[in-house]
């Protein structure tokens, strides 16, 4: 199938939701207008489409693979990172300093989301590399700055997030590598890492890999891990590259989808101790790589829009190929296109609603990221990161799990050839799977909503959420047109449901854990699903002002209807969820575990 980017979609929404205009104006950001965001979007498609599309299938029926501990990826990949590096793809949203082009997160989530769209597998590896770059920017001291940024927002080289143990998977307290300080200031690292993204590969001549572990006599659980670069060959003062380092592949994994992207089981310290650096202050690792996985998980949510965006192009392209059955409103006398059943027709629209609806939360959430580092005033920065840091769990839990959804209707519409692997649409399916798992389960994130977003604070930020909401409502009932006014009803009963969540959840976390804890993804999926819903109805607005003005009209017709689906069919679920979260939690926990 050939990806077609959306780039008039993305743009919508950078222009009109994400207000790029307003983040123009911020320092730092003066050259990133609509203009530019457009000139960047429409190059990337050209990439995107051009050299990593073609390789998706690719990848898929020839995954990397692994021999005496080289691994060797898909033809075609090596040669593909080379053009994305060369085209300066990698450092896009990264400063100007290192080489970057230092964008808005507003440009580059599109970006992000057009890679992975294209290519999921290949995609990871500057997923990867964006998560090493900002752990140094974050903690790294000069001379790690100095030794690696340059290399790795150039794409010369790429970096990996060393987390996961055998032990330790959602749980890091468990996590035991170890590492020994040397007099020279450095430590050697010793431990086995499993289900490394691009832990090996032949893409770039170093891998710069970023390792949770405890320095010895260090405090048990959260408190006593630590973060190190550990470079797969040493970097020499003049910055070329020495000896190998004691960092091993001993396999990769055999997975149900990315199959492109080689999973490693890493062995560090082997043969005496691999070298690493700490990366700022001894124990406070995992504050570090927190800031480096909330970056991850916001790429990752982009990953279930990209895979729900390709899922969807080719089930409707599908659909109008596909001649089945009279429609039952006989308009046709014959067998037609499927596209003629009103079925097909929801599945196609409930997989755009999805889609559309993602990514302008997600675009709204990268401005305020945007906000949050530049906005001159401290109380708007401060506004801003509350809101995002609220936004993070929803755009990498709601995205991913609605990736799901929009992937297996994507093989419902190809019917019998959707289960065959030849027509595609199975590979989308399976290759998101993931995304609800890594960076942290949709369990992981829930309880990231529940405990940090919303109980911490008393609930203070999703009820200033919820109060934004309402003055969408109000300029809808204002607006007065029939779909304005049926789009505030479902955001009026939405929110309605998703205050009442959040005023169970603040007065319940800390007396009754398990009551909330029973609700927790469900209430995710909730404030997910007002969120996306609230931006289609900010877009509804916008679209019918534009429509009354002449401009694009198929496109503006769409989105209307796009809003309108949304809110009918899936923003309309909201208040049997809250039913679920506030009065179903018993059923919930009540089973004896002997039961099981
Ligand atoms: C293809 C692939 C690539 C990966 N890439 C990387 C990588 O590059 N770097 C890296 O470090 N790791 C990576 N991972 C690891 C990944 O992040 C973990 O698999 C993930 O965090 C889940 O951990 P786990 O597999 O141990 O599952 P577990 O933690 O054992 O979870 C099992 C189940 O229990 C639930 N659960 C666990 N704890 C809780 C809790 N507190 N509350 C509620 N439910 C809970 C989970 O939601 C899940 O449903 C990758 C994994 C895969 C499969």
């Amino acid at each position: 199938m050939t990806y077609k980017a959306p780039v008039k979609d993305m743009l919508f929404n950078i222009q009109h939701l994400a207000q790029i205009d307003q983040i123009a104006r911020m320092p730092g950001f003066e050259d990133a207008g609509l203009e530019t965001a457009q000139a960047v979007l429409e190059e990337a498609a050209k990439f995107n489409e051009g050299v990593l599309d073609p390789l998706n299938s690719e990848g898929d029926k020839n995954p990397s693979s692994f021999k005496d501990g080289v691994v060797t990826t898909t033809a075609g990949f090596k040669d593909a990172f080379r053009q994305f590096a060369e085209g300066g793809w990698q450092g896009l949203q990264h400063p100007a300093q290192y080489g970057g082009q230092g964008l808005p997160k507003t440009i580059g989530a599109a970006c992000i989301e057009m890679v992975n769209s294209a290519n999921m597998s290949f995609a990871l590896c500057p997923l990867l590399s964006d998560g090493a770059i900002e752990a140094l920017l974050t903690a790294g001291s000069d001379e790690l700055k100095a030794t690696y940024l340059d290399r790795l927002v150039s794409g010369e080289w790429t970096g990996t997030m060393n987390l996961t143990e055998p032990q330790a998977g959602s749980d890091l307290a468990m996590v035991r590598s170890r590492a020994e300080p040397q007099p020279d200031g450095s430590y050697k690292v010793f431990g086995t890492k499993i289900f490394i993204t691009y832990g090996e590969h032949d893409m770039a001549d170093n891998i710069v890999h970023l390792v949770l572990a405890r320095v010895v006599g260090a405090p048990e659980g959260v408190k006593g891990i630590s973060l190190f670069v550990v470079p797969k060959f040493m970097v020499n003062t003049d910055g070329s590259l020495g000896v190998r380092n004691d960092v091993h592949c001993v396999s990769i994994e055999h997975k149900m989808g990315i199959k492109a992207s080689p999973t490693a089981v890493l062995q560090y310290g082997d043969h005496g101790g691999a070298v690493g650096y700490i990366v700022g202050q001894e124990n406070r690792g995992l504050e570090y790589m927190f800031i480096m996985m909330n970056a991850a998980r916001y790429a990752v949510g982009m990953q279930g829009i990209a895979i729900a965006e390709r899922a969807y192009q080719k089930a409707a392209q599908f659909a109008k190929d596909r001649v089945q059955s009279r429609p039952v409103d006989g308009s046709i006398s014959a067998s037609a296109p499927i596209i003629h059943h009103p079925d097909v027709k929801r599945m196609l629209m409930t997989m755009r609603a999805y889609t559309e609806a993602c990514r302008a939360m997600a675009s709204v959430a990268a401005a305020a990221y945007d906000a949050a580092h530049h906005h001159p005033d401290a109380d708007v920065r401060k506004q801003n990161a509350s809101f995002y840091e609220y936004m993070v769990p929803l755009v990498k839990g709601y995205s991913t799990e609605m990736s799901l959804e929009v992937t297996s209707l994507g093989v419902q519409v190809h019917g019998g050839m959707g289960f065959i692997e030849e027509t595609g649409a199975a590979q989308y399916y399976r290759d998101a799977k993931i995304l609800t798992i890594y960076e942290g389960t949709t369990a992981i994130q829930a309880n990231d909503l529940v405990g940090r977003k919303t109980a911490r604070d008393g609930g203070q930020t999703p009820k200033a959420i919820a109060a934004k909401i309402e003055e969408t409502e109000a300029d809808l009932v204002k607006n007065g047109s029939a779909d304005a006014v049926a789009v505030a009803r479902r955001l009026k009963a939405a929110r309605l449901a998703f205050v009442d969540v959040v005023n169970f959840v603040a007065g319940n976390t800390k007396a009754s854990p398990n009551v909330v804890f029973a609700g927790s993804v469900p209430y995710l999926m909730l404030a997910g699903n007002l969120m996306a819903g609230w931006q289609l109805a900010r877009s509804l607005l916008v679209a019918q002002d534009e429509l009354a003005r002449g401009n694009d009209v198929p496109f503006m017709a769409a989105k209307i209807i796009t809003a309108r689906f949304y809110a009918d069919h899936l923003l309309s679920k909201a208040p049997g969820v809250r039913d679920s979260i506030v009065e179903g939690f018993e059923s919930v926990t009540a089973m004896a575990l002997e039961s099981f």
